[in-house]
């Protein structure tokens, strides 16, 4: 093998690595044959992990023959009953959005999301979320997201079908990773907790605001919303999770001896 053949195959190599950690999660899609779509959408760029939350009609023959030659992406596809389930052990999860919200998360154009997706999780794993063909993604999956990514269109007309939304993504994602999107981010220093550990968080963290009766149990939505907002821009790691979950339970306790 010549050298830039060498090179060649090295550097594709490095590029299958690097998207390998990265799951593309279609949420309680409609037509199987966007299911399909995006099967082949991923394959072309490289990627391979295809998660289902509750998916209307799978497997199917529509989304088989949509996919092409990436039926085997289906056949590897993991169904889940629970977005929960399906982001289980990543670090990073994005949430892709044709519309800002009431309450904007951070929201990144997609290119830059790519980028710094890449720089910051080299080895964890990365789930990109993709909502429903008629109204996308709800508030409490969005509330999940480190962060929203929009891909930018005509403001007259935003929203992209869903396959072809993965596509653009997988292409952004592909040019991150072959170092050719001219955006240089640097990677992150410390290791955030992946998604599970932060819901436990979460959960810990609005039973303590019930006990020390911060939060009214009436109306408990809007403020937990921007809490998890704050905390999910920080990015906390093991020891800060740590900190912050034994501030709660001396709060509980406390509050458990005011009780009394
Ligand atoms: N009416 C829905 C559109 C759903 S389109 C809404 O406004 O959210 C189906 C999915 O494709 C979306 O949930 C999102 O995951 C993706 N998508 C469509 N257009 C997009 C855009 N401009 N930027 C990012 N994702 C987009």
């Amino acid at each position: 093998m010549n050298t830039k053949a060498a090179q060649d195959n090295r550097s594709a190599a490095q590029v299958a690595v690097r998207l390998s950690g990265i799951r593309v999660v279609l949420i309680n899609t409609t037509h199987p044959g966007n299911i399909g779509a995006s099967a082949r959408a991923m394959k072309v760029m490289g990627l391979r992990q295809l998660h289902l939350v509750t998916p209307k009609t799978f497997p199917d023959a529509e989304a088989t023959a949509m996919a092409s030659g990436a039926d085997d992406l289906l056949q590897h596809a993991v169904v889940h009953e629970s977005l929960e389930a399906a982001v289980d052990g990543c670090s990073l999860v994005l949430g892709t959005s044709a519309r800002l919200r009431s309450l904007p998360m951070p929201q990144m154009d997609v290119r830059m999301a790519a980028a710094s997706a890449l720089a910051e999780h080299q080895d964890q794993g990365i789930a990109i979320l993709f909502g429903r063909e008629r109204y996308g993604l709800t508030n409490d999956e969005i509330q999940r997201c480190h962060q929203l990514v929009h891909i930018d269109t005509n403001p007259a007309y935003g929203s992209l079908n869903l396959a072809q939304a993965v596509q653009v993504v997988c292409y952004e994602l592909r040019m991150a990773a072959l170092g050719e999107a001219g955006i240089s981010v640097p990677p992150l220093d410390w290791e955030p907790v992946d998604a599970g550990q932060m819901e436990l968080f979460f959960t810990h963290l609005e039973q303590t605001l019930l006990d020390i009766e911060f939060l009214n149990p009436e109306q408990p939505k809007r403020l937990l919303m921007r809490l998890r907002r704050l905390f999910n821009r920080a990015r906390p790691d093991q020891n800060e999770i740590n900190i912050l979950r034994g501030i709660l339970a001396a709060s509980q306790r406390v509050a458990g001896k005011h009780d009394k």
